[in-house]
């Protein structure tokens, strides 16, 4: 928005950065977008922890010192020390003495010996309390305090009012907030205007949204603030899943992918060459995605299942959909080494097909450029049929010829809304809809109800329950790190029978995904050396981790695939997707390092195939935080990555376990996710009622409304084209 410079007949919008308000300079707009306040807009929104009952000021002389009544009152601390208590377990007692210009107050606090710190002589003071009379004075016992500042301008409690307690943050306290709260709603509130429908304020009996911000801010009545709230909770909700609605609507209306085939012949050719049988929730997720899939509305589907639930070949049976209608298919994956992991395992399965499968990554490591050339020309020109590869795909150089089916796998790995865009030559039908591809997301993080209607929202869900016959649950042992000895003296009995095992070395510095740093390969090494004297030359030790060149790491990974490696020492780059079956044993080094739906991933890796043996995964840790402590703990009571998620999400905090902040969504800043959920199954109703009567917000009840929307949801959704 072009901002001119203040002037006195220019009002202050809501989209006006927090600097136009006075007194608002560089320091301060940077605490506030700690806060993530960077508009008017924001710092209207900007809800309240709590309300504290504030009262009038009073001379100190006019304080009533009979009854209940809270009192408030203001002066400079004229003396203060701690009195220490007599005698054992007597408590001490900070003292002082506040004075103004009517008289003297006393002031008591008992055990708060650090307030010796923070009130001196000299300090201006806010105090409130019950005041007693006591030894001919009165007295404050225990009162809340606020420091004023020194040069008076704060100003006095006028009258007895509520006053909201704001989420504050280093150097930009409640009151300072609360001071440019006022001064926005004094600036803004005259140019707010309402973007809902009188029909749904009158509905569901809301405040105006001026009133709203008002009530929020400057109740008058005890209530208001409650109303206040659940007016602009609504907005928000209401906001949010029209957003949701509009995009589901604009992928219908407006965009087409490729209607696909399927049948029971279809149906046996492809599953003639799984290896086994689906198992009864596969073949459920099988159904619903080709429900999607002879449509032509293009599908955008998550799949969701735990580590080893089998979500590969519920992908790969629509991949192969797409292309039995002579379509093409793209598979993303986030690390390269899964990237040629599916892509030899899907050759394999595939062999003797006449389907023709193709790599495509970003590593220097790829095929010179000349073969890079040629393989961007074959899925140009359609002799690709099924691609597989990196972020690579996504590049601008990558075009299809006609793209059915695209997969994302491990998509929690891209970050939640960074939604692949694959696509296809000639980007328009005959009828000016937008070609795409079919989508189908896959992830084994489980999306909790609330984040599937908000963030998640356009995308329907599928869920892959259980996991393949056959599977024993890992064992899982921890042990400190002076343990180590004996864990390697058991791990050579293990491979002694036959099994195989991964030793994982965590990352000394956090390079990204398949780049480790020099140290980590330094200690990998290491660690691989010290275990190749401890197993005495018996057992073939190798190394992979991400700066391995392409062509040795995939001599490393078949020479594990086919038992000639057989401890696979490894950083994290296994983590996602890899899959070897026979390896059944794991020793993680230094546990406490690593997150905990890392640790379940990597423990993912063993008890993969079905087996006699139990599976037994060793953590090697020692957690020195509480919260490390709680990870080892979480990661040894259950193998169920729902349980693991839950709990991942309890210690870390929902927006940082989604990575929602990096979501380019807007944050929902007044209603409260799960509190409001009767609210914002209402709103869902209410957006879809809307959007299924004008879709577009095209007429003039509703131009405000998609205003405010394009301006909060357009990009985050992909939405900008409708506006
Ligand atoms: P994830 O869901 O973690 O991606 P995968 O798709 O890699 O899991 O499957 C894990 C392992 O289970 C693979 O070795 C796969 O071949 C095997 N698998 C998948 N489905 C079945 C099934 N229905 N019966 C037996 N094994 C299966
Ligand atoms: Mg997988």
């Amino acid at each position: 928005m072009a901002q001119g410079p203040p002037t006195a007949d220019a009002p202050l919008m809501p989209g006006a950065p927090v600097t136009r308000l006075p007194g608002v300079g560089a320091a301060r707009a940077k605490a506030l977008a700690r806060l993530g306040i960077v508009t008017l807009a924001d710092l209207l929104r900007h809800r309240p922890i709590r309300y504290e009952q504030l009262n009038a000021e009073g001379l100190i002389r006019d304080l009533p010192t009979t009854g209940d009544a809270i009192a408030t009152a203001r002066g400079i601390i004229t003396a203060a020390r701690w009195v220490p208590g007599q005698g054992y377990g007597k408590k001490g007692r900070f003292q002082a003495t506040l004075q103004d210009d009517s008289g003297t107050l006393a002031l008591a606090w008992f055990n708060a010996g650090y307030l010796r710190d923070t009130l001196h002589p000299g300090q201006p003071l806010r105090v409130q309390g019950k005041v007693k009379r006591f030894d001919g004075y009165p007295q404050m016992v225990n009162p809340k305090w606020e420091k004023l500042p020194d040069d008076d301008a704060d100003t006095p409690e006028q009258g007895d009012r509520l006053r909201p307690v704001y989420p504050a943050t280093e150097g930009l306290p409640s009151h300072a907030i609360e001071k440019l709260i006022l001064a926005a709603l004094d600036a803004v509130l005259p140019q707010v205007q309402d973007p809902l429908p009188a029909g749904l304020t009158r509905a569901h009996n809301l405040l105006p949204l001026a009133e709203a911000f008002e009530n929020l801010h400057r109740p008058s009545e005890p209530d208001d603030h409650q109303e206040a709230r659940r007016r602009l909770a609504y907005n928000e909700l209401l906001l949010l899943q029209l957003g949701i609605a509009m995009k589901r609507a604009y992928v219908s209306k407006r965009q087409q992918a490729p209607a696909l085939k399927a049948g029971d012949a279809i149906d046996r050719r492809i599953r003639e060459r799984f290896p086994f049988r689906l198992t009864a929730a596969q073949d459920r997720v099988v159904a619903e995605i080709t429900a999607d899939l002879v449509t032509d509305t293009p599908m955008n589907r998550l799949v969701q299942g735990d580590v080893g639930s089998g979500k590969t070949v519920v992908a790969l049976y629509a991949m192969l959909l797409a292309i039995s209608s002579r379509r093409q298919a793209a598979l993303m994956a986030p690390t390269e080494l899964l990237a040629e992991q599916h892509f030899r395992s899907i050759t394999d399965l595939l062999k003797g097909s006449d389907v023709r499968v193709r790599l495509l990554t970003g590593g220097a490591s790829t095929a010179g450029s000349a073969g890079r050339k040629k393989l961007l020309a074959e899925i140009a020109d359609g002799s690709a049929d099924l691609v597989i590869g990196t972020q690579a795909l996504v590049s601008d150089r990558v075009v299809f010829k006609d793209l059915g089916v695209a997969v994302v796998d491990e998509q929690h790995r891209f970050g939640v809304m960074q939604r692949a865009r694959l696509r296809s030559a000639g980007e328009h039908t005959g009828d000016g809809r937008l070609r795409v591809p079919h989508q189908l997301v896959m992830t084994a993080t489980p999306i909790p109800r609330t984040l599937s209607l908000t963030i998640f929202g356009d995308l329907d869900v599928s869920t892959i329950t259980g996991k393949p016959p056959g599977r024993i649950p890992v064992d899982n042992r921890v042990v400190s790190e002076h343990q180590a000895d004996t864990v390697y003296e058991y791990l050579a009995t293990r491979l002694g029978r036959g099994e195989q095992a991964y030793v994982v070395v965590p990352a000394i510095d956090s390079g990204d995904d398949d780049g480790d740093s020099e140290s980590t390969l330094k200690s990998v090494a290491e660690h691989a050396q010290r275990l190749r004297e401890k197993l005495g030359g018996a057992y073939e030790v190798a190394e992979v981790h991400g700066r391995l060149a392409r062509d040795e790491r995939e001599r490393v990974m078949q020479r594990f695939r086919d038992g000639l490696v057989h401890v696979l020492v490894a950083t994290t780059v296994i983590e996602v997707g890899v899959d070897v079956p026979n390896a059944s044993v794991m020793v993680i080094e230094h546990a406490e390092r690593f997150g905990l739906a890392q640790l379940h991933q990597l423990r993912g890796r063993i008890g993969r195939g079905a087996s006699t043996r139990r599976p037994l995964c060793v953590f090697v840790a020692t957690p020195t935080t509480d919260d490390a402590i709680d990870r080892i703990n979480a990661i040894a009571a259950t193998n169920d990555g729902f349980k693991i998620a839950e709990e991942d999400m309890r210690i870390r905090g929902m927006g940082e376990f989604f990575g929602t902040k990096q979501s380019g969504m807007p944050p929902l800043r007044v209603a409260d996710i799960p509190g409001d959920l009767d609210l914002l199954q209402l709103a869902k109703r209410d957006a879809q009622q809307l959007i299924n009567a004008d879709w577009l917000l095209a007429s003039d009840e509703h131009t405000l409304l998609k205003r405010v929307l394009i301006q909060q949801y357009g990009e985050s959704l992909g939405l900008v084209d409708v506006g």
